[in-house]
């Protein structure tokens, strides 16, 4: 079977690690997507394996979302044994930042543990998603501790800005990414069938109702007989440049922005963090390890949706990282080195969920809008593709991911409304919002609600709401109604 993948980020390369698995001597696989990976959120990420953190008041109110909160879950626990796959798949030819590893034993690209701080640096939506974390923790006896945010190592906040809660999490660690992309990258190379392609696709190729080829940015072709594309946020301008005859909904630019830096004085063992919060994920900060260097740490993460690549961190996503870091994790940070400024495209479909599964061209799937969590995610979306690519059964449920599905609306008018004002307000909050001693947060809370009202009219939601993170792309037009 000749298998060729548009993309070359985390989804594609364990996709295609999965594959390569199993390959015959006559099988190829082609992984195409040029090198520097512009705007990759992969390289971006803080790829933390989060289920119970991400957790927020509403996350497990329907069936939809519960069963995206059990497969995340199950990822957790995938992942132990991947991770372990992939280092004896490396051999000696894991990278040299790699050397010291022993998977989650430590040493490695990745580590576990998890604190969870309930500041008072936005709004009481923190108090109300904390809650939620641990009332889930508590239901599904995931190992954790409530404990002083005293005794956290390392977290030295600003005064103003200190926790009055923390929790623990045993299990959910997270990796470097960059590390992780080197190593993919080292294990496939060394596979017969493997051949990378250091150029971007331009336009899949259609013949006979199936994908024929694909159309490289030179004008060359690669044919092939199953194509997977796994092109992260590029996804939809891919499927619009190539008259395919099939309708997705838009997958859009979740332009996100993290800061790695140095801090040799404060080096961090463990992954400190707030719930989400303000349409984002709240302040983090990770440790980025390698064999090579213990002291560097990334801070994320900011959010925008944008309708078009936006290759630039916005300054104020920048500002507001570094703000953050040193107030409400470490205020030593302010003599911390400036290492890099990563930009990544979190691909994010108009309903926010998924998209993932064949499409009604029987050779070709699509693998994107993972949004958050596509690191965390990734073991058990490349299994289930392989399955659905050698014509094995998948989890049923899982269709509900189908690429050409109409937008999923779990939400009703109310309960949009309701979200997007509180997250709104905590955003506010969280960029300096001060109000005077009146009743400006009910007036600025009135103000947001009639606006929403009147979009919601405007784009004629009358019986379901519009996702929080998507307001500005029903606002501006780039959503379909
Ligand atoms: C700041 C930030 C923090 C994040 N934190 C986390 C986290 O803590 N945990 C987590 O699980 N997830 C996190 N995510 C989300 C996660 O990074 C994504 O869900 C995941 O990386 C998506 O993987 P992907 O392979 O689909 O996309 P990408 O990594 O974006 O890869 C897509 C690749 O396709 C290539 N490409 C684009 N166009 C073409 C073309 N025309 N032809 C060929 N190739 C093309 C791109 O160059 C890119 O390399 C974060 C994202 C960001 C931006």
């Amino acid at each position: 079977m000749d298998t060729v993948i548009i993309g070359n980020g985390i989804l594609a390369l364990t996709i295609a690690f999965r594959l390569s698995r199993a390959a015959g001597e006559k099988d190829t696989i082609s992984i195409i997507g040029k090198r520097e990976r512009t705007g990759s959120a992969t390289l971006a990420a803080g790829a933390m394996l989060n289920s119970f953190a991400e957790i927020e008041a509403d996350s497990l109110d329907n069936e939809l979302d519960l069963y995206r909160f059990e497969l995340s879950h199950l990822a957790t626990k995938m992942w132990p044994k991947f991770e372990q796959e992939l280092i004896t798949a490396a051999g000696s030819c894991l990278p040299s930042g790699c050397r010291n590893c022993q998977g989650f034993q430590g040493g490695g690209c990745v580590d576990c543990g998890t604190y969870i701080v309930n500041n008072t640096a936005a709004d009481d939506l923190d108090d109300e998603n904390f809650d939620a974390i641990l009332n889930a923790l508590r239901e599904f006896n995931e190992p954790h501790e409530l404990i002083s945010p005293r005794d956290i190592p390392n977290y030295l906040p600003d005064q103003r800005y200190r926790a009055t809660r923390a929790l623990y999490i045993f299990n959910e660690g997270w990796f470097n990414p960059r590390l992780m992309i080197e190593k993919l990258e080292a294990i496939l190379a060394n596979s017969p069938q493997v051949n990378f392609i250091n150029t971007n696709v331009a336009k899949l190729l259609k013949e006979n109702e199936t994908v024929s080829a694909v159309e490289l940015e030179d004008g060359s072709a690669i044919a092939g007989e199953n194509f997977i594309l796994a092109a992260g946020a590029a996804v939809s301008d891919l499927v619009n440049n190539s008259a395919l005859g099939i309708d997705i909904q838009r997958i859009f630019y979740g332009v996100g922005v993290s800061v790695e830096i140095r801090s040799p004085d404060f080096p961090h063992k463990k992954c400190i963090r707030t719930p989400n919060r303000g349409l984002a994920c709240g302040i983090y900060s990770v440790p980025y390890i390698t064999a090579d260097c213990n002291d560097h740490i990334l801070l994320g993460a900011s959010n925008f949706i944008s309708p078009t690549p936006y290759p630039y961190g916005r300054i104020t996503s920048v500002e507001s990282l570094l703000k953050a870091g040193m107030e409400q994790i470490n205020r030593n940070f302010y003599r911390a080195d400036l290492v890099r400024v990563n930009v990544g495209w979190r691909p994010t479909s108009q309903d926010t969920y998924p998209m993932i599964g064949r499409t009604s061209i029987q050779n070709l799937i699509i693998v994107s809008a993972t949004k958050r969590d596509g690191f965390h995610m990734s073991p058990l979306i490349s299994e289930y593709v392989v399955a659905m690519l050698n014509g094995q059964p998948v989890d049923k449920r899982f269709d509900v991911f189908a690429p050409e599905r109409s937008p999923i609306r779990p939400l009703t008018r109310e309960q949009a409304i309701n979200k997007a004002v509180r997250h709104q307000t905590s955003a506010a909050y969280q960029h300096g919002f001060s109000p005077s001693k009146s009743r400006m947060p009910e007036q600025v809370g009135k103000m947001f609600r009639d606006e929403l009202e009147r979009l919601h009219d405007q784009v004629g939601a009358y019986d379901w709401g519009i996702p929080p993170e998507m307001l500005d792309m029903y606002r501006y037009g780039h959503a379909k109604p």
